[in-house]
């Protein structure tokens, strides 16, 4: 099996694994309770705070842990929403976010907000000029991810942060794409709320973050325990959040290394594909776009039928997100960069990791050059 998906979820590091595991059998406390096997799994989940919070440039007591990057986003908007009801109910984001944002912000158009969803051009990118006039006197809060989780595309954060915050306007970024994948300084980019997930960068799933930034009056999403400084309820996924805060570690220790290997590969297995597959071509920009990803357009291909059949031959792959998989609506970032249904239903998304090699890359063009040709007969 050659697994090439690892925007949907990867594999838990062995390391990540180790820890997790000392902590569902040996000190499985809860962090909340008083005695010393309780206090010292609390110890070590606040080092793991303090870990996350100094790889991303923030202070420990703006990392708050969560289920993922769902609950984070989900937190963030509606949250920052209700905090700013009385200045005005008017949201800017892009067409291009993860169904967590895009659901979370068509259930908050029910309720009265007005949301203007800024288009990209064909590499998927936003323009701040059409972000700077969308402004409004009552506009609260601007939601822009880091980088898209179909196609890679790197947005540009710092700008939007600055803009941001130059019209008073709260700025949130769906980072869980770049989290563990890109250097961030959420001082450097104006960031004030940011999303990540520990199972996109080789930590278990169910668990993640959010960024506030201290002064950001955000409350609870979820209502309970005083876990959390009060502001998210519920037993901390205590073997999963000090597991992520190592897998964040070990993400960036390695990060020079392992991502110029892995662009290599992505590098490699694109060329492979675009130089000797007929039609095909690439969806979103060449450079500016995260190591690990290729997303390619096969004219006159289904793309459900190629996934079945790279399947078939063990292949991992994917449509786009994982999430849109199963139905078969085409998928929304590829209709937002070609507004081509044909296209959107035709491309094809492969994310690598540090754990793929170079025979695999090979192996999955040859299977890939096959399965095309067969679905063309
Ligand atoms: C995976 C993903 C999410 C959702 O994260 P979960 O932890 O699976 O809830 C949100 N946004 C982006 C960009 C993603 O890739």
């Amino acid at each position: 099996m050659i697994y090439m998906d690892n925007a949907s979820t990867t594999v838990v590091d062995k390391e990540a694994f180790d820890i997790a595991k000392k902590y569902l059998f040996e000190n499985y406390a809860n962090p909340s309770s008083s005695y010393s096997m309780a206090n010292d799994v609390k110890a070590d989940m606040e080092d793991a705070r303090e870990m996350i919070a100094d790889i991303l440039g923030a202070r420990y007591n703006e990392i708050y842990f969560t289920s993922g990057g769902s609950e984070s986003n989900n937190w963030a908007i509606l949250k920052s929403c209700e905090l700013t009801e009385n200045k005005g109910k008017h949201i800017i984001s892009s067409k291009i976010e993860h169904h967590s944002v895009l659901h979370t912000l068509s259930y908050l158009e029910k309720k009265g907000y007005e949301v203007t969803y800024l288009s990209t051009d064909e590499k998927g990118l936003i323009d701040i000029n059409e972000l700077r006039s969308a402004i409004r006197e009552d506009t609260v809060l601007i939601s822009i991810m880091f980088a898209n989780n179909e196609i890679g595309t790197i947005e540009p954060i710092k700008e939007i942060g600055k803009l941001a915050h130059e019209h008073n306007i709260l700025f949130h970024t769906d980072a869980v794409q770049a989290v563990g994948h890109l250097p961030i300084d959420v001082n450097e980019l104006n960031i004030d709320l940011l999303s990540a997930s520990g199972h996109k960068f080789h930590s278990p799933k169910g668990v993640g973050f959010l960024y506030i930034r201290s002064g950001i009056k955000l409350t609870s999403l979820i209502h309970g325990g005083s876990q959390e400084r009060n502001r998210r309820a519920g037993t901390q996924n205590t073997f999963g959040i000090i597991a992520m805060a190592n897998a964040l570690k070990n993400s960036y220790e390695t990060l020079d290394k392992d991502s110029l290997y892995v662009k290599s590969l992505r590098d490699k297995l694109f060329s492979l594909i675009l130089e000797n597959i007929e039609g095909s071509h690439i969806n979103g920009d060449i450079n500016n776009r995260l190591f690990n990803n290729i997303n390619i357009y096969f004219e006159n291909i289904s793309g459900e039928l190629l996934l079945i059949l790279l399947n078939q031959n063990g292949v991992c792959a994917s449509l786009g997100s994982a999430c849109t998989t199963g139905s078969i609506d085409p998928s929304h970032v590829i209709m937002a960069i070609s507004n081509d249904k044909k296209r959107a239903s035709s491309s094809l998304r492969l994310t690598l990791s540090k754990y793929n090699t170079e025979d695999e890359v090979n192996k999955a063009f040859e299977i890939l050059k096959k399965c095309i040709e067969k679905l063309r007969i």
